[in-house]
């Protein structure tokens, strides 16, 4: 997905986002951590413009994630529907050539545009911190998920066990004590 700039002062480019999501490296790298999988696709639209000399990218995209379900552990599968709008500055020094190009960056960012050179602007990276940050911090199977026995391990959403229920440890039956009193 590369979007050319060089005629967008001239008309405004749709653009339709069709991508597997291991072409997104932030994504596979979220994988690897092991906590949240993105799988298949990352599909929508983006329509590129320019607003004074930034180019401005706004659009929507979907994928599916399977996350675990935070007290059973249970895999589950969520649809992220996510709108964006990101900036760009175009800068004629390459990135990362030396202080004065990363002391731009820095900047840039600050006012959080991200700089490009050349005429094509390539917003994977930006797509998949969109993403990112999208996700969910907890995610439940059901409202009323009754987690997994403390003792036996098994999934108390499928399973009733013969297990006691754990016994309140000492020091924080005493702090509960404290708290009444
Ligand atoms: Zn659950
Ligand atoms: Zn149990």
């Amino acid at each position: 997905m590369h979007i050319r700039v060089n005629n967008l002062h001239v008309r405004p480019l749709n653009v339709e986002i069709s991508e597997p999501v291991e072409s997104f490296p932030a994504l596979v790298a979220m994988a690897e951590q092991g906590a949240v999988i993105f799988t298949g696709e990352v599909t929508g639209s983006l329509t590129a413009g320019m607003a004074g000399d930034l180019v401005r990218l706004e659009g929507r995209v979907t994928v599916t994630v399977v996350m675990s379900c935070g007290r059973c552990l249970c895999e589950l599968r969520r649809s992220l529907d996510v709108p964006f709008h990101l900036c760009y500055h175009q800068v004629d020094v390459p990135l990362g050539a030396s202080d004065d190009a990363e002391e731009i960056e820095l900047t840039l960012r600050d006012m959080e545009l991200t700089p490009f050179t050349g005429d094509e602007i390539d917003p994977k990276p930006e797509i998949a911190q969109e993403l990112i940050m999208a996700l969910p911090q907890a995610v439940l199977c059901q409202e009323e998920c009754a987690g997994l026995c403390p003792v036996c391990g098994g999934n108390l959403n499928t399973q009733a066990c013969e297990c006691a229920k754990p016994v309140f440890h000492e020091g924080l039956a005493r702090l509960k004590d404290l708290k009444i009193g």
